[in-house]
């Protein structure tokens, strides 16, 4: 699997942020669409499918919401460097 699922999160977090445009969005959905499980593995393909489906226009993530994947991005992150450093 050559798929860069940490830039995927890196992403994720600029849709959050409301900077969402075209490109973001397709590298999103071309991720999705090829390595799923990474998405799902976080418990937020729902949300992040709901956030495409908005266009991410505009419409901002709730707070509880961003917290939650904060903590997922970084912890997740922090599992993909500690994989990709001991392996
Ligand atoms: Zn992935």
């Amino acid at each position: 699997m050559d798929l860069d699922c940490t830039a995927v999160l890196a992403d994720v977090w600029l849709m959050l942020d409301g900077e969402c445009d075209d490109a973001t969005r397709a590298r999103l959905q071309h991720h999705m669409d090829h390595c799923s499980p990474c998405i799902e593995a976080y418990g937020i393909e729902e949300k992040i499918k709901s956030l495409l489906s908005r266009k991410c226009g505009g419409d901002k993530a709730p707070d509880s919401l961003r917290d939650r994947l904060t903590l997922e991005i970084h912890k997740s992150i922090t599992v993909f460097r500690s994989d990709s450093t001991e392996a």
